[in-house]
Order: C-alpha cells, then structure tokens, then sequence
C-alpha cells in the first residue's frame, strides 16, 4: 500500500514553498489539484511532472474510489489546492476522510496557510482561535453567526470576498459594534496590508479605495480596537 501526501502549497510567493514539499511533488507519479492548469505552473516552476488529476467538489465523490484503489496498487498520490494547504476552505478532507477509513498511511507536508500567516501578524490573541471558512453569503444568516460570536472570548478567523466585505463589515459594525478587527490583504504578495481598527474604521477605508484581493479578516470581542487602520503597504 502506497502513501497519500497532503501537501501545502504558496499563497502567492512561490518561494514559500518547502524543500520537502518539492521532493515530494517531484517523486509522486500522481498528484491531485483543484484547477490542474493553475497547479501546473507551479509544477513547472518547481521542475515536477506527474500526472496531474483533477480534483474538485464537482467530482470528489467520482474520483475518490478510484483514487484509494491507486493508492492500494502501490502508487503514491500528493493532493495540492489552489493555494496553501489542502483541507482548509476547500475538499480535500473527503478524500482524506475516505483515505482514513481505508487504512491509509496520510502523511502532511506543511506550509502556507492564509488563515495562520494572517492570525499571527493581525495583533489580535493568537492563544485560542477559531476557523469558520466562509460565512454564510445570505445577510440572515450571515447576522446570526454574528449574533452567536457576542459571547465569543476566542479570535475568530474567516474567509471573505473583496465583492462581499462592505456588506459583512457592515453587518459586524450593527450587532457587535466597536469591535477590534483586522483584514489580512494579499498576504506575502506584492501588495500584502493589513487594516487594523473597527468595523467602522473599515468600511471608511473601503468607500475611499475598491477592496480587491485575497483577504482574511478577524475579530475578536474581548480586546480594544487598535486606534491605526491606516494600510501598512509593503511596496
Ligand atoms: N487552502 C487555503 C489556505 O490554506 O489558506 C485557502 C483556500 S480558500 C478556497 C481561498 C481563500 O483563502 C481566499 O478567498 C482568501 O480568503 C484566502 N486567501 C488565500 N490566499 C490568500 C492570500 N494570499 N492573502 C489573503 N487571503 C488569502
């Protein structure tokens, strides 16, 4: 029986990523990606051939079985997303799931992760937190996730749209107020900021400057806002 490798992968910076990470995706015969021509260019780059197998939510329940029957012939298998590490925000853990249940050895290769690499640069408590992917898209239900994180201690971490985070910073500022935020932006690419203050503070930042990019955005509602949310461009 051969081994699944789940393996990270950069969230912009392709030198971000590991030594270990290329050995592996040059060893596999196989590797699984959400969008296999994004992923080739990063196979290239690194100098790693294998066949590349589509991997999605539209086909993990098709793919899976005969994914696991691969990995039970002998040939070893690397699962890769788009950007960062497979199984947060995306389907790996469905193969990983059935992997498990099968006996499979499933070995980590880790690296990026935008939720981490925000987290802990963002200047809220890094102690205890909580991941919740994407919020809910509806207005309705997005309020009442916000409803339930009043009595939240821990920093809470999630995932936004720049298309959708005018309507979320606005929803956060009615039910929990002057709460202390910060917005991960285009981490460890070119125009990588980080915008500290209230939701408020944000919103008067994004009716100035379109909010574009990859963010993560976090809260939490035991500590003060910090006072500056002026960006801290990189270049
Ligand atoms: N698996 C990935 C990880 O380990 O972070 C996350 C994949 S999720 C489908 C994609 C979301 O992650 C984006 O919409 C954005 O919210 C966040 N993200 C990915 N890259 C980022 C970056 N460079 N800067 C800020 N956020 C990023």
């Amino acid at each position: 029986m051969a081994t699944l490798y789940v393996v990270s992968t950069p969230i912009g910076n392709l030198d971000d990523i590991s030594v270990r990470a290329k050995q592996v995706l040059a060893a596999v015969p196989t590797v699984l990606a959400e969008d296999t021509r994004h992923s080739r260019v990063l196979l290239n780059h690194i100098g790693a051939a294998p066949d590349l197998v589509a991997f999605h939510d539209f086909n993990k329940e098709k793919t899976t079985p005969r994914i696991i029957s691969m990995i039970k012939d002998g040939r070893d298998v690397a699962i890769i997303c788009d950007a960062g590490t497979p199984g947060i925000a995306d389907e790996a853990f469905y193969l990983v799931r059935e992997a498990v249940r099968e006996g499979i050895l499933v070995v980590p290769v880790p690296g990026a992760c935008a939720a981490i690499a925000a987290i802990v640069c963002s200047g809220l408590p890094t102690d205890r937190f909580i991941f919740e992917n994407f919020l809910p898209v509806k207005s309705g239900r997005r309020r009442r996730f916000f409803e339930e994180m009043k009595a939240e201690p821990r920093t809470v971490v999630f995932y936004e749209s720049p298309y959708r985070i005018l309507k979320v910073l606005h929803d956060m500022h009615e039910i929990l107020g002057d709460v202390a935020v910060v917005i991960a932006r285009e981490l460890t690419k070119m125009h990588e900021e980080f915008l500290r203050g209230t939701p408020q503070a944000l919103i008067a930042v994004f009716s100035k400057k379109t909010p574009k990019g990859e963010m993560v955005v976090m809260f939490n509602t035991r500590v003060p806002p910090y006072a500056s949310n002026q960006p801290q461009q990189v270049e």
